[in-house]
Parts: structure tokens; sequence; C-alpha cells
């Protein structure tokens, strides 16, 4: 299989073309956003939230992406601009939210609602 995100890091900051991106979504400190490419997404460790996560099919097989924060997990091989541009409008959200607490119901409901 060929890795197209190969030339991308452990916890990379965005480069210019993608922070530009995170700006076009409305992400206010793009600088902070850091993305990990993964195998898998983890399931949370906090019960409750992995209920929420296995009931909803949030973090599924077929999840591409998750944001929690400025953080953003991408399974490898999922990359694209318009995934990581989806992953920055929750970035987005979660600054508007300014708490992770205020931030998850939001995210669970628009995953519920699109599958993502
Ligand atoms: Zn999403």
């Amino acid at each position: 299989m060929v890795r197209r995100d190969k030339h991308i890091h452990t916890l990379d900051p965005l480069n210019a073309s993608a922070m530009s991106e995170a700006k076009t979504v409305g992400v206010q400190r793009p600088q902070e956003v850091r993305f990990q490419m993964v195998d898998r997404l983890p399931l949370p460790s906090d019960s409750q939230l992995q209920a929420a996560a296995l009931q909803t099919g949030f973090l599924g097989p077929m999840i591409a992406g998750l944001t929690l924060g400025h953080s953003i997990l991408i399974r490898h091989g999922q990359m694209s601009r318009r995934l990581l541009s989806h992953e920055c409008r929750h970035v987005f959200q979660y600054e508007q939210a300014e708490s992770i607490a205020e931030f998850l119901p939001l995210y669970l409901q628009s995953i519920v609602q699109v599958g993502y």
C-alpha cells in the first residue's frame, strides 16, 4: 500500500498551506494546532465517553480523523486537504466553545448527524 503521508511526522504543527486553510475555516490560533498520524483512533479512557463513543459509532474503524482541542488525529492513509479542513473546523468549534467539556457534546452531535 502506498502511504501518501510519509512526509508527515508525529505531532507536527501545520505547514504554511494547512495553516492558511485553518484560518480560512475560522481557526483563531492555527499555530497551536498539532496533528498526528495514527494506526487507529484511541477510545477515551473515561468510561462515559467510551460508552458514548461506542454507542454512536464514533471512533469505529471507518472514522478517518478525530479532533480534541487543538490536537488532530488522522488515521494513516486518510490524510487529505478536505479531511484536514474538516478537522480544522472542529478546532474552530472548540475555540468557540473554549473548553472540551462544552465542545464535546456539539462534536458528538455532529458525528451522529454527519457520520464523522
Ligand atoms: Zn467531523
